[in-house]
Parts: structure tokens; C-alpha cells; sequence
């Protein structure tokens, strides 16, 4: 996961509207947050672990001026949680300086680390972020755009980047595409100089991660950055398109299913839309009889108003979520665990009593949370609990910006639909299968990543290094 964003404008809060767009992007990452600002002469950066709200406020803004800014907040996929793995990364070189904000994996890092001179003890972290910006900043390149021709063709995995020099700021996405990135415009104010036909026709430019982060700055969505594309952005001028690869186009079939926000926008399709699609023919290849249909919150609610809507059964609300308890809060122990503590989820038990209960969910991964859900409604008085799954068992891990990437953590890579019913306890359990998810996205199959439901990765991933999150702290120190 993690959300990127970035902004160009005339006046000098870019900032504040990669703030603002940052906060929007939260449900990508809450491990840490961080934000690299221009002023045309050097770049400014300020990050920490922590919240968005948490780590950028009021306070901050006036250190960090100028017309470009990124901003980043994230969720781990190489590297542990520590300050030094947060980004934006900054690199001061004598040839350049850079910011990166980037949302995504790379396969190849040990590769990559073979061209850095001086290898890992040159870097301040252990993210292929942090590879990526050192080989960055070392390229003898004209210019920015120049070294990331020079440099990408070398790189694989998924990256959709921000990149920001004290002059210009850079959108790129893999060749793939497998996350998301898009350009917005943001409009001039009224009475503001310049119209739609002048070279100063708007205010400014914003790339990021999802299309509802546009709208909470008041940008228009103006059209997705192509996969092998980089959009090049400078205060005052038009976008600049610079083709680097061709497109062989691959998005994460996650991110509609769960990853990005309902009211976002992916290949021309709402989010809420098409989830409320996967639910009703989830109702179609699953009915049961039951009493009401309840979502996981919050992820799971689109597809139970869906499965609700097909089914004929009513919606309730059966959980309370607690949405303060973040990836880094303190779990429970042990012993807590086995009291069926669970931090984020509660029961509403005059819902649930007596019921029989649809409990519609986006995913089961290891199992065990949905175990859990379903030990927490057996208490609170559930008759029955039939669990729906708006996705197709995930039986291969993710090498592209998400942490599953061991095939043993994976259940149903081991089990049965039959074994994990018995294992998280339910009456029954079934499954969106892939014919249905395609049914309900109405998209041709051919731009989507499928991998951890059918194993065929859009690309060869070495088995090794790339195969580990901490692929670069295992790195030696020194090399070469
Ligand atoms: S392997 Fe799965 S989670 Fe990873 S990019 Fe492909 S579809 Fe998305």
C-alpha cells in the first residue's frame, strides 16, 4: 500500500494542499507520514512515525514553503517501522538532490544494490525507496528526468512514484501499473489571473494515489498516469508526458476489491459501485438462509449492501470499529487473545442475538482475524454465522506493495474452503469466485494483476532476496 501525493502551484502553499491530499490517503498507510517541500532553491523535508494528523500540522507548514511539495504516508512492505525507513527520502547529491514518496515494491533490489557503489553503506535506511533515490541522485544525468530514463529500465517490481528537485516534480508508474497514480487539475480561483486558454490557465497540478484525495483539494481528476509514463510538472507550465517503457498495463485487482476508498475512481469505474456488484453476485453463487447481513467494517461494507440487496435479506450494522487502532498499537497478549479480546471490533449485541447472521468481508488472509470475528458473534448470541468472502481465496503471495509475501501465512494456500470453514469456526463460508469477480468489475481481464488468486505474476520474480521485506537489512553493510 502507502499513499503518495504531490502538488505544484503558483503561490507558495504547496504544502498545505500535499497535506490536505496526504490526509485523504491515510487508509494507505498509518505507520508513518512525511512531506518534502521546494521553494525553487532546496528542498525542505519533515517526517516521523506516526498519523498524518499526527505528524504534519499547523505547525509545520511555515518550515516547509515553496510551490512543489510530496508527501507520503506508509505502510511497510521492505524494511521495519523506524524513523530512518519513513519517507519522503531525501538524498543531497553533489549531482542532484531528491525527495521520493513512492507506493509499491521492487523485485529486483538486491540487483540494484549491485550497481551503488559503496552498496548498503550508503544508505540511511533499509528501503528499496532508498536504493532507488541513491541511484537517483548518483546518475551523471542532464537533469532529474534524464537519470529516471537512465535508471528505470533497471528497475522492476511496482512503483508509482512522486519525485520531487528543487524545480520540477515527476509522477511515474511501473511499466505494469499495479498501483494506481492520477493527475488532477486544480482550478484557478475566480478573479485569479490567467484563463483556461493562457499559459498560467491554472492554479496548479497534483498527482496522487487515489482520485478521492483530488477531490478533497478541489482538484478536477483529469486522467490516470499511464503505466511506463511520467508526468512532469513545473509551476506555471502545462504537464510534459515522457513515455519510458511501454505499457503493459497490470493493476492491482486489489485495490478495487479493497485497498483504495469506495468513492474513488479506478479505470472509469466508482469504487462503492463496483464492490456493491461483488456482494450481489456473491448473494447469486452463495445464497443462504438467513436473517440479516452484516458487513466486516469497514471495508466489507459496499459488498454486504450488495449481498443484501440480491439476497432479499436486510442490512444492520453488527460491529462497532474502532478506527483509531492503527497497524503500530499495542496488541493484545496472549492471554488477552484468549479471552477473545480484540482491539478494533465490538459486537453490537442486540443486533446479533438470537440471529442468523451473513457476515460479508473483502478477504481472509491468514484467518485468523475472521476466526476471531466469528468467536466475537458466537459470544454475543449469533444462532448462526455464515461467513461471505467478496474476493477469491488468496492462495499466492504479493511481491507488489502488499505484505503477504510468504505462501505459508497464506491459509488458503494450505487449506480446503472446507478447512478454513472448520478452522474460523462458521456455519459456512463461501468465496467470490474469479468468473464473478470479472462479472462484477465489467473490465476486460487483460489490465489487471490476478496473481495471488491465480499465480500468474505479470512479470518473473527472483525467488531470493525479493521473496523478503528485509531484504536490505539482511544486506551486507559494505560491498564493493
Ligand atoms: S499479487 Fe495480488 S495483491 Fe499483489 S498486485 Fe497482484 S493482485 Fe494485487
Amino acid at each position: 500500500m502507502c499513499g503518495v501525493f504531490g502538488a505544484v502551484t503558483l503561490d507558495g502553499d504547496a504544502a498545505r494542499i500535499a497535506a490536505v491530499g496526504l490526509f485523504a490517503l491515510q487508509h494507505r498507510g498509518q505507520e508513518s507520514a512525511g512531506l518534502a517541500a521546494s521553494d525553487g532553491e532546496q528542498i525542505m523535508l519533515y517526517k516521523d512515525l506516526g498519523l498524518v494528523a499526527q505528524v504534519l500540522d499547523e505547525r509545520r507548514l511555515p518550515s516547509l514553503p515553496g510551490q512543489l511539495a510530496i508527501a507520503h504516508c506508509r505502510y511497510s512492505t521492505t524494511g521495519s517501522t523506524v524513523w530512518e525507513n519513513a519517507q519522503p527520502t531525501l538524498r543531497l547529491g553533489p549531482r542532484r538532490a531528491l525527495a521520493i514518496g513512492h507506493n509499491g515494491n521492487l523485485v529486483n533490489t538486491r540487483e540494484l544494490l549491485e550497481r551503488l557503489p559503496g552498496g548498503r553503506s550508503r544508505l540511511p535506511a533499509s528501503t528499496d525507496t532508498e536504493l532507488l533515490t541513491a541511484l537517483l541522485a548518483d546518475e551523471p544525468a542532464a537533469d532529474t528526468v534524464d537519470a529516471l530514463v537512465r535508471v528505470l529500465p533497471h528497475v522492476r517490481g511496482a512503483y508509482s512514484l512522486v519525485v520531487l528537485d528543487e524545480r520540477r516534480l515527476v509522477g511515474v508508474r511501473d511499466p505494469h501499473g499495479y498501483r494506481p497514480l492520477v493527475l488532477g487539475r486544480l482550478p484557478a480561483a475566480d478573479g485569479a489571473a490567467g484563463s483556461r486558454d493562457g499559459p498560467h490557465a491554472d492554479a496548479g497540478w497534483v498527482l496522487a494515489s487515489e482520485t478521492a484525495a483530488l477531490d478533497v483539494v478541489g482538484a478536477e481528476h483529469v486522467r490516470d498516469v499511464e503505466p511506463g509514463e511520467m508526468v512532469i510538472l513545473e509551476p506555471g507550465a502545462a504537464p510534459r508526458s515522457v513515455r519510458f517503457a511501454p505499457a503493459r498495463p497490470a493493476l492491482c485487482v486489489f485495490e478495487l476489491i479493497y485497498f483504495a476508498r469506495p468513492d474513488s475512481t479506478m479505470e472509469g469505474r466508482n469504487l462503492y459501485e463496483v464492490r456493491r456488484r461483488m456482494g450481489m453476485e456473491l448473494a447469486a453463487e452463495h445464497p443462504v438462509e438467513a436473517d440479516l447481513v452484516m458487513p466486516v467494517p469497514d471495508t466489507g461494507g459496499p459488498a454486504a449492501a450488495g449481498y443484501a440487496e440480491a439476497s432479499g435479506l436486510p442490512y444492520r450494522e453488527g460491529m462497532y470499529r474502532n478506527r483509531y487502532a492503527g497497524r503500530t498499537f499495542i496488541q493484545p497478549s496472549q492471554a488477552m487473545r484468549h479471552r477473545g479480546v480484540t482491539v478494533k471490533l465490538n459486537p453490537l449485541r442486540e443486533v446479533v442475538r438470537g440471529r442468523r447472521l451473513v457476515v460479508v468481508d473483502d478477504s481472509i488472509v491468514r484467518g485468523t482475524t475472521t476466526r476471531s470475528i466469528v468467536g466475537l458473534l458466537r459470544r454475543a448470541g449469533a444462532a448462526e454465522v455464515h461467513v461471505r468472502i467478496s474476493a477469491p481465496p488468496i492462495v499466492h503471495p504479493c511481491f507488489y506493495g502488499i505484505d503477504t509475501q510468504i505462501e505459508t501465512e497464506l491459509i488458503a494456500a494450505s487449506q480446503s474452503v472446507e478447512g478454513i470453514r472448520d478452522f474460523i469456526g462458521a456455519d459456512s463460508l463461501g468465496f467470490l469466485s474469479i468468473p464473478g469477480l470479472l462479472r462484477a468489475l465489467d473490465l476486460p481481464p487483460a489490465g489487471f494483476c490476478f496473481a495471488c488468486f491465480d499465480g500468474r505474476y505479470p512479470e518473473p520474480v527472483p525467488y531470493d532476496a525479493a521473496r523478503r521485506k528485509f531484504v536490505l537489512e539482511e544486506a551486507p553493510a559494505a560491498r564493493g
